[in-house]
């Protein structure tokens, strides 16, 4: 009985500590989020998985290939403001069509979605898309929500430890960024409408043409449908494509294209 009574008070604790400590209001979304692990502490969980990365990851040498991505990626950079930030693209030779950019400006493009992206403004949409998933906190709000379940598995003892190798490995998987891509947890729909929204304001201000991202997702929806969902794409899977996402973006076309500059 007593043991019991520690437990939910362990329990009871941990929810209360997380919801004082965490619950932060997004100043760009105006939406409530769920923050255990520090600005600093997400930065520095990015910048070391993606130094794994490219040592366990083989690098593009196609020089067509690299001078696209630090093309667009420096456009793209050039119209955000993420705090911290240590800007770097680079191309990674994968037959997977993914692509990502974790806390701390490090931007991954895998040769296979290349195909798909096309041309600079669908890079562009893909490379928005990715950095609004960093500025809005996404890799932030998710280590935390995976380091809460893990506190309620393993009572106060283990709580919320940003430094525990551990997480460096499930950060690179909650980001689809591992090159072990055996389970690779979705964003949320929420986090994927939020992603759009900014991606497109974005693309938008580095001077592509918004549009490009609906043409850019109904290309992924072609292959996707060609291969018959079997097999489908890592950035479908962290990605979910649905017809509410197009459907949405077209509706924000508006509202992207006022802020539309172009490119100097
Ligand atoms: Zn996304």
């Amino acid at each position: 009985m007593k043991r019991f009574n520690f437990a939910v008070t362990a329990v009871l604790l941990t929810v209360v500590i997380g919801v004082v400590v965490g619950c932060i209001t997004n100043p760009e979304t105006g939406r409530r989020q769920f923050l255990l692990v520090s600005e600093g502490e997400i930065t520095a969980l990015g910048l070391s998985s993606f130094e794994q990365m490219k040592k366990e990851t083989p690098i593009s040498k196609d020089p067509a290939a690299n001078a696209l991505v630090q093309r667009v990626g420096k456009r793209i950079s050039s119209v955000v403001n993420l705090p911290g930030a240590q800007w770097e693209f680079v191309v990674f030779e994968s037959k997977e069509a993914n692509a990502f950019c974790l806390p701390g400006g490090k931007i991954g493009i895998y040769t296979g979605i290349l195909p798909i992206t096309k041309d600079d403004a669908g890079l562009a949409a893909v490379m928005g898309h990715e950095v609004a998933h960093a500025t809005l906190q996404h890799g932030r709000e998710r280590v935390s929500q995976g380091m809460a379940v893990d506190a309620f598995g393993q009572g106060l003892g283990a709580y919320v430890d940003a430094k525990n190798p551990k997480w460096t490995q499930a950060f690179s998987q909650l980001y689809g960024a591992g090159t072990q891509v055996g389970f690779l947890l979705p964003h949320s729909r929420q986090q994927e409408s939020e992603a759009d929204w900014r991606g497109l304001i974005y693309m938008a201000k580095a001077g592509y043409d918004p549009e490009a991202s609906v043409a850019f997702w109904e290309r992924f929806a072609a292959v996707n449908k060609q291969s018959g969902g079997g097999g489908t794409p890592s950035f479908l899977r962290t990605h979910p494509l649905d017809e509410v996402r197009i459907k949405d973006l077209k509706k924000r076309m508006p509202e992207a294209k006022a802020q539309f500059q172009p490119a100097k």
